[in-house]
C-alpha cells in the first residue's frame, strides 16, 4: 500500500501547529452572529487575564482568558500547566463560541407537549427542584432507590466525586458512565488486581508499539500527547524513541510513526500473539521477569492434579507466523522485524486504543497486548506500564447510609446482562439500552443525563430513543438543546465552563497529578445553574442521610473544602515557573519538605491566580510493587476468571460466531482458553456477500463524539485532511473505489443492516482496500442551526453490540455496502 507521505504530513502538521496559535480565533469569533462577542471591542479597553482549565475534552489543559472590559475575548494555553505548557488545540480555542453561542438555553424548561414534540415552557428553578425531589423521595419511600439512574459522560474530578457520593447516599448503584470508546480502565485490569487504569512511563521508554491508539489525534489528552511526542522524538538530549503503529487506518499517529502496520479489522489481538510467538521461539523475552513476577506462562498443575496449559504452550501451538500473517494481512517478515525491535529496544511499551476497543473481541485482544508487556518485563517497571499517582485528598465525609440506601446499593445495576450476575466491574451501555424497554432487571423510573448525548453518541439511535421512552421521568442538564434533551421532561441547563467553579483531575494517561481550578471568568450569562448546586440542593431536600453525607451549603463551599484538603495534605505545589518546578523536585528528592504556603489563604489566592496544583511527575510515578492477584503475580492464566467460572456465574467467552475450520485453539479446553489470552474471531453485523465492506468510524480532535459540531470554528476545519468543511466524508481506497466505479467527490449511499446514509467519497491511499472510513461527530438531527442536518452520523449505520466480557461497545463491527447516488 503506498501513500504520498509528504503531502499527508504537511496537512496533519496543521493540527499540531494549532497548539499555541490563536490569532485566527478572533477572526472566526467575529464572523459569528453573537452581538455580545462584538461588543467586547468597544469601551475603554481595560485588559485583565484570568486562569482556568479547559473542559471541552478530557485533556485537562490549563488556560488563560483575556478579558477586555470584563468580557472574555481570547483563550490561550497556560504556560504553567504541566499538561499543555501553553499549548491549546483547536477545540480549546473554540471555547468562546460555547460561551457566546446564540442558541444556549436561557433557563430551566418543562416539557409541554408530548415527548419529542419539542414544546417547552419556562419553569422556575424552585418548582423544578421540588418536582425532582418529590419523585426521588417517593422512590425511596417505596423502597426502590435503585430505580434511579444517573447517566453521565465519564464525569471526573470533583463532579465525579459528588455524583458518586450522592448516588451512594441515595441508595442507587446506577451511576453509569458512557465513555463510548474505553481507553481508560478496563475490566481486564481488575483481573490483574488493579482498581484504576494504568498509565505509561513514556519519558523513560525507548519503543512504543501502539495497537490502534491514535494518540496524536482523539485519544488521550491531545495537547499533552502532541507535546510529549515532540519531546520524545526531537529532544537532542535523549534517545529518539521508536514508534510502530498497528491500525486499520493511516491515522495521524500512523503518519508520524517509524512504521505503520495495516491490519485487517478486529485482528490486533492475534497480531500481538504472533509477536509473542517470535519472542518465545527466539528466546527474546525477559526470562528472569517471567520466572519471578508472572504466573501461567508455563503449564501448571492445580490442587486436584489436573495440568493446565500455560501461555507459552497455547501461543506456540496456535499463533505461528503463517497463520497470523494470513489472518492479519501483515507479512511474516514484518512480524519478525517488529517483534525483534520490540524486544531489543527495552524498556518498551505495547498499548492499545480505539481500534482494539471497538470490536467484539476487545477483552482478549487487550489481554494479549498486556501479556506482551509482561514478556519484555515492562509491567510495573520504569519505562513501561506504571500506576498513576494517587488521586488528590478529599474532604468528603463517609456517606451516611440508612437501611433504604444500604438495600438499594446492593441491587443489580440497570446495565446488568440478564443471564449473569455482574462479575467484572464495567459499564455496559449496549445492555442498558436493551434492558430499559424490557424493564430488566427492573424498571428505571427516574433518569438524570449529564454531559452526554446518548441519542447521538450510541449506535442505533432509534433504539436509544425507544429506551428513553420507557423512563417515566428524565432530567437533562445540557446547556444546549440536543437529541437526548428533546426526550426529557425537564431541562436544567448547566453553566458553561467559563462561568463556573470546578476542580478537574483524573486526566487519563498522565503519569503525574494535576488539579485544575476551573473558575468563572464571567458571571453566568443566563438563568442557568451549576449541576453540582442542583445535586446539593436535592440532597438537602431528601432527608438527613443525604444532607449529612453532603454537608455543603453550595458547590463553592464544597470546592473550597476540597482545596483546603489539598493544602492540608502538604502534598504537591502550585507552580510559578520552570525554575520553581526544578527546585521543588531537587529538594524533595533529597528529603526536604518545601512548602510554598504556610496559610491556606495564601494557597487559595495563588491557586486562583494560576489555576493549577500539581504533584511532580518524577516523584509520584509509581511502579507496581506487587500484583494483587490470587498468585501475587501477573497472571497469564487468570486464576480469578477460573474462580468465577467455578462459581458458575461467568459465561464462557469463546465466541459463538462461525470460527475457522480446525482452529488450533480447539485443542485446548474452553475453560482453560477462557482464562488465557487468545484470539476470538471478531463478529460483524452483516453478511459479507451482501455487505462486502467494513465500516470503520473514527474520532477526530475537532468533534470527538459530536459536541463540537455546533461551533463555527470547528465546522470550518473539520476535515482539514481532505479539505472538507462543514460536512462529513467517506474515505475509500482508490482500488476499492475503482472496483465500485466511484470517483473522488461522488455522492454515495452507505447501507448497513441497520441504516443508510448519503455522503461524499474522498479517495485516500491511506485507507485499506475493502474498508470505508467515516468520522464521528456530525449528522446531528437536533443540535441547533449550525450542526443540524450537516453531514452524517455513523452511529445510524452501526449495530448496537458489545464485547460480552467487558461491555465495550463494538462500534467497528458492522459491515456495509456502497452504491452511487443516481442522478435524479
Ligand atoms: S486538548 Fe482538550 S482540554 Fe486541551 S485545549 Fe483541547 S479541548 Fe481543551
Amino acid at each position: 500500500m503506498s501513500i504520498n507521505r509528504r503531502d499527508f504530513l504537511k496537512q496533519s502538521a496543521f493540527l499540531l501547529a494549532a497548539a499555541g496559535n490563536a490569532a485566527w480565533v478572533v477572526e472566526a469569533l467575529s464572523a459569528g452572529e453573537e452581538p455580545a462577542a462584538l461588543q467586547t471591542y468597544t469601551g475603554p479597553r481595560l485588559e485583565t487575564w484570568r486562569h482556568s482549565v479547559c473542559r471541552l475534552c478530557p485533556g485537562g489543559c490549563g488556560i488563560r482568558i483575556r478579558l477586555v472590559d470584563g468580557q472574555p475575548v481570547k483563550i490561550e494555553g497556560n504556560p504553567l500547566s504541566p499538561v499543555n505548557r501553553g499549548g491549546l488545540c483547536p477545540t480549546g480555542h473554540s471555547g468562546l463560541q460555547v460561551l457566546y453561542h446564540p442558541e444556549r438555553l436561557k433557563g430551566p424548561l418543562r416539557r409541554k407537549g408530548k415527548r419529542g414534540e419539542d414544546q417547552w415552557e419556562p419553569v422556575p428553578w424552585e418548582d423544578a427542584l421540588q418536582e425532582i425531589a418529590d419523585r426521588l423521595g417517593q422512590l425511596r419511600a417505596d423502597n426502590r432507590p435503585h430505580h434511579f439512574l444517573f447517566l453521565h459522560g465519564g464525569a471526573r474530578g470533583l463532579m465525579g466525586r459528588l455524583i458518586q457520593q450522592f448516588m451512594t447516599a441515595y441508595g442507587s448503584p446506577n451511576s453509569i458512565s458512557l465513555p463510548v470508546h474505553a481507553n481508560g480502565y478496563s475490566p481486564l485490569l481488575s483481573l490483574q488486581g488493579f482498581s484504576q487504569s494504568l498509565t505509561y512511563d513514556f519519558a523513560s521508554t525507548r519503543f512504543i508499539l501502539s495497537f490502534g491508539n491514535d494518540w496524536l489525534d482523539a485519544e488521550g489528552p491531545p495537547v499533552w500527547m502532541a507535546k510529549l511526542f515532540g519531546e520524545l522524538r526531537q529532544n537532542p538530549h535523549r534517545n529518539r524513541i521508536k514508534l510502530v503503529q498497528v491500525d486499520t487506518r493511516f491515522s495521524i499517529t500512523a503518519a508520524k510513526a517509524d512504521r505503520w502496520l495495516p491490519v485487517r479489522p478486529g485482528t490486533c489481538g492475534i497480531l500481538a500473539l504472533g509477536i509473542a510467538y517470535i519472542l518465545i521461539v527466539e528466546g527474546l523475552y525477559d526470562q528472569e521477569y517471567i520466572a519471578t513476577h508472572t504466573f501461567g506462562f508455563e503449564d501448571w498443575t492445580d490442587d486436584r492434579g489436573i495440568t493446565h496449559p500455560g501461555f507459552k504452550t497455547v501461543v506456540l501451538k496456535s499463533y505461528y507466523p503463517e497463520r497470523v500473517s494470513r489472518i492479519t494481512g501483515v507479512s511474516i517478515d514484518e512480524l519478525i522485524t517488529v517483534a525483534r525491535s520490540f524486544a531489543a529496544n527495552r524498556p518498551s511499551i505495547a498499548l492499545w486504543g480505539e481500534e482494539v476497543d471497538g470490536h467484539t473481541n476487545s477483552f482478549y485482544s487487550q489481554f494479549a497486548i498486556l501479556a506482551l508487556n509482561a514478556l519484555v518485563g515492562s509491567l510495573g517497571k520504569a519505562g513501561g506500564i506504571i500506576i498513576p499517582p494517587p488521586p488528590p485528598p478529599t474532604s468528603f465525609p463517609e456517606p451516611e447510609l440508612d437501611d433504604i440506601a444500604r438495600w438499594g446499593n446492593r441491587q443489580l445495576r440497570a446495565d446488568q446482562p440478564p443471564d449473569q450476575p455482574l462479575s467484572l466491574p464495567r459499564n455496559h451501555p449496549a445492555q442498558l439500552i436493551e434492558n430499559l424497554p424490557a424493564r430488566q432487571p427492573y424498571p428505571v423510573e427516574v433518569a438524570f443525563i449529564y454531559q452526554t448525548n446518548p441519542v447521538h453518541e450510541l449506535p442505533e439511535p432509534q433504539k436509544v430513543v425507544e429506551a428513553l421512552r420507557h423512563i417515566p421521568f428524565v432530567v437533562s442538564f445540557t446547556p444546549f438543546m440536543d437529541e437526548t434533551a428533546r426526550w426529557a421532561d425537564l431541562i436544567l441547563p448547566d453553566h458553561t465552563y467559563l462561568e463556573k467553579w470546578d476542580l478537574d483531575y483524573g486526566v487519563p494517561y498522565l503519569p503525574f497529578t494535576q488539579v485544575g481550578l476551573t473558575q468563572p471568568v464571567v458571571s453566568p450569562r443566563f438563568n442557568t445553574r451549576h449541576t453540582g448546586d442542583v445535586l446539593l440542593s436535592l440532597a438537602h431536600r431528601l432527608g438527613e442521610g443525604l444532607s449529612r453525607s453532603l454537608p455543603y451549603q453550595d458547590y463553592v463551599s464544597l470546592l473550597q473544602s476540597e482545596a483546603r484538603a489539598l493544602f492540608d495534605s502538604g502534598r504537591g505545589y502550585i507552580p510559578s515557573g520552570e525554575f520553581d518546578e526544578f527546585m521543588f523536585e531537587y529538594m524533595v528528592q533529597r528529603g526536604f519538605r518545601f512548602p510554598k504556603h504556610l496559610q491556606f489563604e495564601e494557597f487559595w489566592k495563588d491557586f486562583q491566580n494560576t489555576g493549577i496544583w500539581m504533584e511532580n511527575p518524577r516523584l509520584h510515578t509509581q511502579l507496581i510493587p506487587q500484583f494483587k492477584t490470587r498468585s501475587g503475580k501477573f497472571e497469564f492464566y487468570s486464576l480469578e476468571l477460573r474462580e468465577k467460572m467455578r462459581r458458575g456465574n461467568f459465561p464462557l467467552a469463546l465466541s459463538s460466531a462461525p470460527r475457522e475450520a480446525q482452529m488450533p485453539e480447539g485443542e485446548f479446553a474452553p475453560e482453560d482458553l477462557t482464562c488465557l489470552p487468545h484470539f476470538e474471531t471478531p463478529q460483524f453485523t452483516g453478511d459479507s456477500p451482501e455487505y462486502p465492506l467494513h465500516l470503520r468510524p473514527f474520532r477526530v480532535l475537532t468533534l470527538f463524539e459530536g459536541e463540537g459540531a455546533n461551533r463555527l470554528l470547528l465546522l470550518e476545519m473539520v476535515g482539514f485532511r481532505h479539505q472538507v468543511r462543514w460536512d462529513s466524508w467517506a474515505e475509500l481506497h482508490p482500488e476499492t473505489a475503482a472496483e465500485l466505479g466511484i470517483r473522488d467527490g461522488e455522492w454515495v449511499w452507505i447501507e448497513s443492516p441497520v441504516g443508510k446514509a448519503r455522503v461524499r467519497v474522498r479517495l485516500f491511499a491511506g485507507a485499506m482496500p475493502g474498508v470505508v472510513y467515516v468520522p464521528f461527530g456530525l449528522g446531528h438531527e437536533h443540535y441547533g442551526k449550525y450542526a443540524t442536518g450537516r453531514g452524517i452520523n455513523p452511529n445510524q449505520l452501526i449495530a448496537l453490540k458489545a464485547d460480552v466480557m467487558n461491555g465495550h461497545l463494538a462500534d467497528k463491527a458492522t459491515r456495509v455496502r456502497i452504491r452511487k447516488v443516481q442522478p435524479a
